[in-house]
Formats: C-alpha cells, structure tokens, sequence
C-alpha cells in the first residue's frame, strides 16, 4: 500500500511530547504515512542550526505539501521573524481553520457548541510590513496590509467550506468603523461576495461585539471569517468556550500545501512537566487525515479523544485531572 510523506515538526516547548503522542494515536488507525522529521524554531537553534527556518525544513515542506507541526517558540528580541507567520507566507497558506467543538467532560461553562473560525492567514496586522521604531525608541510602527485578492479568496474560502459543511450561517467579524480602509475592504468585500450564497445566512458584527457575544450567546455563532489578528484573538476565544487551548486544532491550507497544527504555543510554563493535553494536536492530525480523504481513521480518533474526556480517564490537569501526556494517550490509545 503506498504511503503518503508529511514533513513533521515537533516544535519547541511542549511540542515534541504532543506531537509524540499524536504519532502514536496516527499509528493506532493505522495512517499510510511516512514521516520526515526536520526541526524549526529554537530547536533548530539548539541542533546547531544558523536559523530558525532551516534550508532542510523549507525542502521538506516544498517535497511534501503536508506538515504536522508542533508550537514554534519564536526567540524574542533576537531578530528572528515568526517561524509560524513566514511558513503561512512562503507555502500560500492563506487559510487558517480553527474549528472548536464542545467536548463533554471538559470543564467548560457551555455545551453544544460547534463554531469554525476562518482566519485570513497572511496579511493585515501580520503582514510584517513597516515595522520599526524610531531612532530614539520613542515611536514604534507597523503596516496593516489587507488585498482584495486576499479578502476576496478568504470570503470565499469561508463560505464554499461552510456550504460543504452543510452550516447555516457564516459570521462577518470586522472593524470597518474605525479600521475604515483595510477593515472596510474587507467587510465590503464579504458583503459582496455573500451575495453569491443565497443558501448561507450572511451576518456581520463588529469585533468588539463579536468578542462579547461569543462569551454571552456562544450558540449564536456557526462559521466566523475576519482578517488575521482579529481571528488569531477570537479563535482562542473560543477555544476558551470549549474547554480551553489543549482541545483546539486548527488547518493552514493553501492551493497546493497544507499545515496542522494546534492553536495553542509551546507553553514554557508547562514545558517538561508531561502535563500538556495532547489533543488539540491529535486533533490536528484527524483534520490532517481529513485532508487526505481518511474520513474513518480521523473519525475513530476524535470518538476516542471524546470518549477519553467524557470518561474523564487519565485526563491532564487542564481538564481537571490528574493525568500526563503519556497517560492520556494511553487512555485514547485504548479506545481507538
Ligand atoms: P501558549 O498557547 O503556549 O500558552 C497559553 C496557556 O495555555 C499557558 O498557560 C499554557 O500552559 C496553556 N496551554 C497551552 N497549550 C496547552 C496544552 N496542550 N495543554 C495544557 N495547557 C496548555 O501561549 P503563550 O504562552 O502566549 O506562548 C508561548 C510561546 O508559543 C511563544 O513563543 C509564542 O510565540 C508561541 N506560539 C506559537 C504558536 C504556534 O506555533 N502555532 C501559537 C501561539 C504561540
């Protein structure tokens, strides 16, 4: 049977011990996949790379057009750009998907929920053009860029996806009142395009209200599209509605190159400790196995992952319990 490669990045922090434990459930479903191992971030530097973003890690990635990847601690103060921010740029993966389902078990204030935000993945505030401060260090500044050839495929992407999906409505998060050029491109841009999806309800809110509205009537929400800062802030959000970031996974996905990853960082806080929840990460890798059409073993991961929880079974302690990384895995190793 042929095997497909995926490039893996175990990451810094917390990384290798989830992703690991991700390998391990993606071996348990028996996935055809042959994995390259490469390095980026701090481990990179640690291995006695110059950068963060190794010339063997960019060659991988260009060969494969699918990563696995753990959180990249991007050194602070040090030059260094985001490894997380150029890797979206250089392979097009102009939409993150950060889907957040309710999760029995979990200690989470609501239940029911299922909310996807589409984050437009490469532009406005993380554009990461005309940064600089000031000579003297009293002004700092930064570019906003926005395209409406980057709205327009976001828009676009946010609402084939929900209409795939068989969603109701698709939710318009902007700041075109204040932010009147790159926000206001945006949201006529989405008010445009949604004109083509009479079967789509089409909504709009300002960010702000949207923020609150996710904590007071979370159900309200289907599928939210907004530009790339505001996305990045909502989609923890609502990973906070679910339970918290060790149960978000989230797709970059371009044209021809794909990323899975979970929402959350490297946790330094927690790092070393083999307390961190593996499963936004093996989450991640059944969006993975979803991308490559393996509908039954991405299935079979997120009932175990589910059951685990609902079980409360070895479960780590940002769900309440007492469990570790290793001991969770084992408990949805054992159901799959
Ligand atoms: P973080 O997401 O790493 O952590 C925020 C909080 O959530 C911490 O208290 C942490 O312990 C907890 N947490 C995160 N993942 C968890 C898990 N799997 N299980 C249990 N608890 C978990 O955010 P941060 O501390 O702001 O960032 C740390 C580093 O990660 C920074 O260098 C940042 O740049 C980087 N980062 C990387 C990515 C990425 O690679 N995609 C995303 C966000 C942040």
């Amino acid at each position: 049977m042929s095997t497909t490669p995926v490039t893996i990045i175990k990451g810094d922090g917390i990384g290798p011990d989830i992703v690991d434990a991700a390998l391990r459930v993606l071996e348990a479903v028996g996935a055809q996949l042959n994995y390259e191992f490469v390095d980026a971030g701090q481990a990179a530097l640690d291995a006695g790379q110059k950068g963060v973003l190794p010339r063997e890690t960019l060659d991988s990635i260009e060969r494969n057009r699918l990563v696995l990847k753990g959180p990249i601690t991007t050194p602070s103060g040090q030059g260094f750009s985001s490894v997380n921010v150029t890797l979206r740029k250089h392979f097009g993966l102009y939409a993150n998907v950060r889907p957040t389902l309710s999760m029995p078990g979990s200690r989470s204030r609501y239940s029911g929920l299922d909310i996807i935000t589409v984050r437009e993945n490469q532009g406005g505030m993380y554009s990461g053009e005309g940064q600089m401060v000031s000579p003297d260090g009293s002004k700092a500044q930064a570019l906003s860029v926005v395209t409406r050839e980057q709205c327009e495929r976001i828009i676009r992407f946010a609402y084939e996806l929900a209409r795939a999906r068989g969603r109701r409505k698709v939710t318009v998060a902007h700041k075109a009142n204040i932010m009147k050029t790159t926000s206001g491109l945006f949201l006529e841009t989405a008010r445009r395009i949604s004109g083509e999806y009479e079967d789509i309800e089409h909504d709009e809110i300002i960010v702000d209200a949207c923020a609150m509205k996710l904590v007071m009537y979370p159900e309200t929400f289907d599928v939210i599209v907004t530009t790339n800062l505001f996305g990045d802030i909502l989609s923890d959000l609502c990973a906070g509605l679910i339970g918290g970031l060790g149960l978000a996974p989230g797709a970059n996905i371009g044209t021809d190159c794909a990323m899975f990853e979970a929402v959350h960082g490297s946790a330094p806080d927690i790092a070393g400790k083999n307390i961190a929840n593996p499963t936004s990460v093996t989450l991640a890798a059944a969006l993975m196995l979803e991308h490559l059409n393996e509908l039954d073993k991405a299935e079979r991961i997120r009932t175990a992952i589910r059951s685990a929880v609902a079980d409360h079974d070895r479960v780590t302690p940002d769900l309440g319990g007492d469990g570790s990384t290793a001991a969770f895995t084992e408990a949805v190793l054992e159901r799959l």
